[in-house]
């Protein structure tokens, strides 16, 4: 018996990574770590394990979880925080403006060869660049070793601005059979119609490649959540792309709510720590009256079958009336956390906001996009988060630029939200809008693996930091998917 103690001591001692578990797979020392929770705001360093972080706290500590194989990063003093979870984008949308390039604009080759760069960074070996509007001068300024260099991987067609001419590279040309051919970054006539010929018919519905694009383009902003809330219901591409390791998104895909409407399938189960979940299905309200019934005959169905129910509406009138069809569905169905989302929320009447606070209601805003509006000049933002609504920040992404960087930095003189308010809407806020609150939001032992390092410390308070701030390293579901070069 003694001995057995002995040996557990002796164990404890000379091994404190396997008293905790076995070492961490990834620990992250020296940083600025902003928890977000409220109860341990700060630390130096965390670990990971798996998809989990398992330890919070100095860095002396988190050395002991250091063994063979672990990856060991060096913040350099930066800031650590969860990622960013975008509450409001349109994933395949951003994919496919990946899809083609608008050649129109570049003049000189080197703002082609960074054009194309940029595509190639985020867009997967094998997918066409495709393009048009290139002029004369720009084609033949163009040298084929340079595209040749830049884009190995993916073939190349953007047509001159006459269609008579197009810049290929060897891939495209490999593709086409006509890898002898040398004539420059353009080929004969002839020759461009066998390429064109093998453009793939369906380049733009090519799903799982473009939801690839997408979410190589959000790890590169720190992005390891988004919520899809275009009603394309693409849950399937999304769980395949994961099924093949290539996902580095969280996606919370939204559907059609008058679409389910029709078929009224029970809402699913979704397992804690999925990459891809459903569950919100998305309506609309813009205005017409006659409208109204039907939304509202909608809503109470989803809702009483448990779907989680998010209605766009911008202006007065239709926040009102969502509003109100909101209230109907709690007093026909009962009370439960349901989490009503309006999305945009861009103008609700002053008498109105009591009753966000009351239903328990998302408000799922983009500063970003709206935030230039007169609503934000009067305090909007703020008089929202007064009023005890929850807020979720996003960007609408196609719609307007993805990085939440730019949603962060739209405040001003107490006008908008704080930064801890803007931080707090795109970390715990969005992972309150789609139920994961208890799994993503923040860095604490437990939670899953997804964070984001800032090159530039953001809450040094002058928005010039936020302006140059960028992602320096992301990390989903415990894995590195993005690190600045
Ligand atoms: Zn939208």
């Amino acid at each position: 018996m003694r001995l057995f103690a002995a040996i557990l001591i002796s164990l404890f001692i000379g091994c404190p990574v396997a008293a905790q578990g076995g070492a961490a797979d990834l620990v992250i020392i020296n940083g600025d770590v902003r928890t977000l929770d409220r109860e341990k705001p700060r630390a130096g360093a965390l670990a990971v394990r798996g998809n989990r972080i398992v330890f919070v706290g100095s860095d002396a500590d988190a050395r002991k979880f250091i063994g063979e194989g672990t990856r060991l990063i060096d913040a350099g003093g930066k800031l650590v925080m969860p990622g960013f979870n975008d509450s409001h984008v349109h994933f395949m949308a951003i994919g496919n403006k990946f899809s083609s390039l608008n050649a129109r604009e570049l003049q000189r080759p080197e703002e082609f060869y960074e054009q194309l760069r940029f595509y190639v960074r985020f867009l997967p070996k094998g997918r066409w660049i495709l393009g048009s509007g290139a002029s004369k001068e720009l084609v033949a300024s163009l040298t084929p070793a340079e595209i040749d260099r830049i884009a190995p991987d993916n073939p190349l067609f953007v047509y001159a601005a006459d269609s008579t001419e197009a810049i290929v590279n060897s891939a495209a040309k490999k593709i086409a059979g006509l890898a002898d051919v040398k004539e420059g970054v353009t080929v004969s006539e002839i020759d461009l119609a066998r390429i064109a010929r093998r453009v793939p018919a369906d380049h733009i519905r090519r799903w799982s490649e473009i939801a690839e694009t997408a979410s190589n383009y959000a790890a590169s902003y720190g992005i390891t959540s988004v919520q899809d809330t275009d009603s394309d219901a693409r849950a399937d591409v999304y769980r395949e792309l994961g099924a093949a390791g290539r996902l580095k998104t969280r996606i919370y895909d939204c559907s059609s709510l008058t679409g389910w409407f029709s078929d009224q399938i029970p809402p699913p189960r979704n397992e804690p720590g999925e990459m891809v979940r459903t569950g919100c299905l998305k309506g609309f309200h813009e205005g017409d009256d006659e409208w109204t019934p039907r939304l509202r005959e909608q809503v109470l169905a989803a809702d009483k079958a448990g779907w989680q129910v998010a209605v766009h509406a911008i202006g007065s009138k239709p926040n009102s009336i969502v509003l109100d069809i909101f209230e109907q569905a709690v007093k026909a169905n009962g009370k439960r956390d349901r989490r009503f989302r309006i999305e945009h929320a861009e103008g609700i009447l002053a008498r109105d906001l009591p009753r966000l606070g009351r239903l328990g209601v998302v408000v799922s805003i983009q500063p970003h996009l709206f935030g230039r509006g007169a609503g934000y000049a009067t305090g909007y933002y703020h008089s929202l988060v007064g009023n005890g609504s929850l807020a979720a920040l996003g960007s609408d992404a196609p719609m307007t630029a993805f990085d939440p960087l730019l949603g962060l930095n739209f405040r001003s003189a107490g006008q908008g939200f704080s930064l801890p308010d803007s931080v707090r809407g795109y970390m715990t806020g969005a992972a309150y809008a789609e139920f994961t609150e208890a799994e993503k939001g923040k860095l604490v032992p437990g939670m899953l693996a997804d964070i984001v390092i800032l090159s530039q410390n953001i809450f040094a308070t002058t928005d010039l930091q936020i302006n140059e701030a960028v992602v320096a390293l992301t990390i989903v579901d415990g894995r590195v998917v993005y690190e600045r070069k």
